[in-house]
């Protein structure tokens, strides 16, 4: 050890096929400046077979180097983002009463009436497999995972006061997204607590993940009083007809007091 660290800095070893290694940069380099997320991931991954020959910490260096400063970065936030293949945000349309909410004009016991049920691939996180991430990058697109969480997180109180506010009246399709939402990020609280983050954060993701849990039972709660307070009767509507298979059509639902803003809270980078 003592013989190698006495002399200037021995040359790291390049790639097997340094034409190849330059080809695959330049994807990656274009990726990036195209900001999405599956185009850079691949590239990534097609980098990364090129380097064949180098240290995965001479590769990390390479990218630096060969393209700018917050390319990293970049790669870590692609990777971050980088989205489930079997769901959209982590929620599936349930499949028992397939999206109806009803079954037999029944609540569905499957979703409570909710119409979602979070993905069964990812188990509501909407992200894709941690393990597949490059390992070279995982504690990275880790932490920026937490900060994703983090954010989402401190949307909470004013979602809680919209819930409140908006109560039985919520449309059917705002409930299913505010549903959606907190499926996920409920998800995404409890696969992190899966990455032993330290028993004090452990601690705060569960008791966020139970109040997410009870602005759920108060969606289920404002289901159950707007059937039994059926909005809809004084209007001559038939209730509980010709809904399956379709979409609530927004004409028919109730009025839901304005939109639900639940734009999820992502970072810019
Ligand atoms: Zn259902
Ligand atoms: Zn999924």
């Amino acid at each position: 050890m003592c013989a190698q660290t006495n002399s200037a800095h021995p040359a790291a070893p390049g790639p097997k096929d340094p034409e190849g290694f330059s080809q695959a940069m330049e994807q990656l380099r274009l990726a990036v400046e195209g900001r999405r997320v599956e185009p850079i991931c691949t590239s990534y991954l097609l980098l990364r077979r090129a380097a064949s020959g180098m240290s995965l910490l001479g590769l990390l260096k390479a990218v630096q180097t060969s393209l700018s400063d917050t390319s990293l970065s970049a790669v870590v936030s692609a990777f971050a983002h980088r989205q489930c293949f079997m769901c959209q945000d982590g929620a599936s349309i349930c499949r028992t009463c397939k999206g109806a909410g009803t079954v037999d004009r029944f609540s569905c016991p499957a979703c409570d009436g909710l119409t979602v049920e979070p993905c069964t691939f990812c188990l509501g996180t909407a992200w894709s497999d941690r393990g597949e991430v490059p390992a070279e990058l995982r504690k990275l697109v880790l932490r920026r995972q937490m900060l994703h969480v983090e954010k989402d997180t401190q949307a909470l109180p004013r979602i809680t006061h919209q819930l409140r506010q908006v109560g039985p009246s919520i449309s059917p399709r705002n409930r299913q997204q505010a549903a959606s939402w907190l499926f996920r990020v409920q998800a995404r609280l409890a696969n992190l607590a899966g990455e032993e983050p330290g028993a004090e954060t452990a601690a705060r993701y569960g008791r966020l993940a139970a109040q997410i849990e009870s602005l759920l039972e108060m969606l289920r709660r404002t289901l159950r009083q707007a059937e039994s307070e059926d909005p809809l009767e004084g209007l001559g509507q038939a209730r509980g007809l010709d809904v399956r298979n379709e979409k609530p059509a927004d004409g028919n639902a109730p009025s839901d007091g304005g939109e639900f803003p639940l734009a999820p809270v992502e970072d810019e980078s």
